[in-house]
């Protein structure tokens, strides 16, 4: 049991998503207020049927418009993207779960801190993009913004072993993908399926191809940066294969704090729900009973260059997040359809990443024109 809490979850039809919802049925004290979706209503429609949400947001208009909903009770159903705001920013919610994937996901995300509220950040997307307005604006709200990412969740719990002073640096672990054992050579030849296979964790597409360049890593040093408030310069990455090390916080003394758990995301958001409770919920425990080996080396950045531009763009921040997120959406969207190799990724990134006009202090207006410019360049490259 924990205490009572509403709480609205952006983006419920995902891989996130479903993970809170089964927090949500073996937690006591959690309630459901809002649900949305984009493309899967069916489902959607399921969960409302079972958890009874005030509200059910379809935010593609497009897609409702085809859909027949049937009688949800005391479901309203809402249709539009601007919805996802009005469902972030109600009175009687006390946490938003922002799990919609890429800068889509920014604008509820950010009506969610605005108005104050304690966010359950999935979307690492709206860090990469807005952190600085992000955090700008959750100082001014009174919001609070809570891991939901596993290797910042891990983080998050271990700074609590000493003060902001005595951190020396953040270590952040990566699985290294289904690629990390491969010859240099061969990731030219990399097919969709081989990089949808990622060897530890279930997720949505888009984080899998991102997890498969390591993109991911980089997008996550940059939310560690906002996130902890800490510079590029201490925070490092790690491989670690098996993925029960989630991170690691390293103090002045030499002493070095990591959070251990199998790897499954229910367990970071159970966290965020319940924090500062700890309570026993759906998630499983390590078995110790069995050998358990735990493997740590660095990275090898020569075959996923990808890397190396997180730690750039958080050491630049401006409008470079918004620059790197576009094309790599972009880009990963076109290698799923096939129209562009799996290396390709990062380097059309870097390439439009050093193309860009930098705008240091950028507004929102200027993020999304940065966006959208990012967008153009990489669809002008591919039609060359
Ligand atoms: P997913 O693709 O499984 O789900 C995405 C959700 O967002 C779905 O509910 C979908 O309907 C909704 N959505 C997609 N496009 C939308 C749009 N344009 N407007 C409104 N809604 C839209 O993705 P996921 O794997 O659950 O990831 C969600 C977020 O969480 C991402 O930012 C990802 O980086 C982050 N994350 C995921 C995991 C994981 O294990 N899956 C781990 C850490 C962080
Ligand atoms: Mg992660």
């Amino acid at each position: 049991m924990t205490r009572n809490k509403n709480i609205t979850i952006l983006g419920s039809t995902g891989s996130i998503g479903q993970s809170a919802l089964e927090v949500v049925r073996h937690v006591e004290g959690l309630k459901v207020i809002a649900i949305s979706g984009r493309s899967n209503l069916s489902k959607l429609v399921e969960q409302a049927l079972e958890f009874k949400p005030r509200y059910l947001v379809a935010a593609d208009e497009l897609m409702a418009e085809n859909f027949e909903f049937p009688d949800l009770g005391e479901t309203e159903v809402l249709v539009g993207e601007a919805q996802l705001d009005f469902i972030a920013s109600l009175d009687e919610v006390d946490i938003v779960l922002a799990a919609i994937v890429g800068v889509a996901g920014l604008p509820s995300a950010w009506a969610a801190v605005e108005s104050g509220k304690t966010i359950a950040l999935a979307n690492k997307e709206a860090l990469v993009v807005a952190g600085h307005l992000m955090t700008d604006s959750a100082n001014r709200s009174g919001a609070t913004i809570l891991p939901v990412d596993s290797e910042h969740s891990a983080v998050f719990q271990a700074l609590k072993a000493g003060s902001p002073e005595e951190v020396n640096r953040i270590v952040l672990t990566a699985s290294g993908g289904p690629f990390r054992d491969w010859d240099a050579n061969l990731m030219e030849s990399v097919t969709v399926d081989q990089a949808l296979a990622h060897p530890t964790w279930d997720m949505g597409q888009k984080i899998t191809i991102d997890s498969a360049t390591m993109m991911n890593k980089s997008l996550e040093v940059i939310e560690a940066k906002w996130l902890f408030g800490v510079p590029a310069s201490k925070i490092e990455v790690v491989i670690h294969p098996q993925s029960i090390v989630h991170s690691l916080v390293e103090f002045v003394d030499g002493s070095t704090i990591a959070q251990m758990s199998p790897p499954d995301m229910m367990l970071p958001i159970q966290y965020a729900f319940t924090y500062p409770d700890r309570v026993v919920g759906p998630c499983p425990k390590l078995d110790l009973g069995q050998p358990m080996s735990l493997d740590f080396y660095p990275p090898d950045t020569t075959k996923f260059p990808a890397l190396e531009l997180g730690f750039e763009v958080a050491k630049f921040g401006g409008s470079s997040g918004a620059v790197l997120n576009a094309v790599n959406e972009e880009a990963v969207a076109a290698f799923l359809n096939q129209k562009i190799k799996f290396t390709d990724i990062t380097t059309v990134c870097r390439n439009i990443l050093d193309q860009h006009n930098f705008e240091p202090f950028p507004t929102m207006p200027q993020l999304i024109a940065a966006d959208q410019w990012a967008r153009q360049e990489i669809s002008k490259w591919m039609n060359a």
